[in-house]
C-alpha cells in the first residue's frame, strides 16, 4: 500500500474516532431523558401500590367498623343486664361477657387507628410523588428541548465526516474498498487498520508469512490479517 492510500485510511479511522465521540455525547444526552423518565415511572407505580393499598385498608377498615359496632352493641346490653341481674349466677355469666368483650373492644378500636394512620401514610406519600410527577413534567420538557438542540447539532457533526468519509473512499485504489470495508464494519471503533510488527498482525499476533509481508513492504495493494480480519500496514508507513 502507498503511503498516500495509508494516510487516506488513517485519516477515515480518526474521522471514525470523532464520530465515535459524537455518539457517546448523544447517548449521554438521551441517558439524561431516560434518568428522569424511570425516576417518574417509579414514583408513577408507587402511587398506584398505595392507592392499591388504601382500597385494600379501606375494605378491611369497614369490616373492623363493623366487628366494632356489633361488639359495642353487645357489651352495652351485657352491662344493662348486668344492672338489672337478679341472681347470683346471672350476675357472674353476664361480668364474664363484660369481661370479654371490653378488652376485645380496645384492640378493634387500637386496629382501627392503626389503619388510618397508614392510609394517611399513603395519602401523603401519593401528594408527594404527585408533586414530584407534576414538576419533573416541566423539567422533562425542558430537558427534552436541550437534549434535541444537542443531538442535532451531534448528528450534524456525524454527518459532515460521513461525508467526508465518503468522499476520501472514492480516492482509494480499485480492490480497497471490499477489504477496507469488511475490517471497518467489524472494527470500526477499535483499530480496523494495524501494523505489521516483525511478522505477526499487532492486534491479533496473527503470523503473517514471510511472502505477505514482504508484499506489504514493498507497497503491493491491500492486504488483511488472517486471524483478526485487520487491514495490515507496513512498518514502512510509521
Ligand atoms: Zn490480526
Amino acid at each position: 500500500m502507498a503511503l498516500e492510500d495509508f494516510k487516506i485510511l488513517s485519516e477515515i479511522c480518526s474521522l471514525d474516532s470523532m464520530i465515535q465521540k459524537h455518539m457517546v455525547n448523544i447517548e449521554s444526552e438521551r441517558l439524561r431523558i431516560t434518568q428522569l423518565s424511570n425516576a417518574r415511572n417509579v414514583k408513577q407505580s408507587e402511587i398506584e401500590s398505595e392507592q392499591k393499598l388504601i382500597k385494600e385498608n379501606r375494605q378491611k377498615l369497614s369490616a373492623l367498623e363493623n366487628q366494632l359496632a356489633h361488639d359495642e352493641q353487645v357489651l352495652s346490653r351485657a352491662r344493662e343486664n348486668l344492672s338489672n341481674a337478679t341472681t347470683e349466677r346471672e350476675a357472674t355469666g353476664l361480668q364474664h361477657e363484660v369481661d370479654i368483650f371490653a378488652p376485645k373492644i380496645s384492640q378493634l378500636e387500637d386496629k382501627i387507628l392503626e389503619l388510618i394512620e397508614q392510609m394517611e401514610k399513603s395519602e401523603s406519600l401519593i401528594k408527594t410523588n404527585l408533586g414530584f410527577l407534576t414538576g419533573s413534567e416541566k423539567t422533562l420538557g425542558e430537558i427534552q428541548k436541550e437534549v434535541d438542540s444537542v443531538v442535532a447539532k451531534e448528528q450534524s457533526e456525524i454527518d459532515i465526516n460521513n461525508d467526508r468519509i465518503s468522499n476520501l473512499e472514492s480516492l482509494l485504489p480499485a480492490g480497497f474498498s471490499q477489504p477496507f470495508s469488511y475490517a471497518r464494519n467489524k472494527y470500526r471503533f477499535n483499530h480496523p487498520i494495524c501494523f505489521l510488527e516483525g511478522t505477526s498482525c499487532e492486534r491479533c499476533r496473527f503470523f503473517v508469512d514471510r511472502q505477505t509481508c514482504m508484499s506489504i513492504d514493498k507497497g503491493e495493494g491491500i492486504f488483511t490479517c488472517g486471524g483478526c480480519g485487520r487491514v495490515l500496514i507496513s512498518k514502512y508507513c510509521r
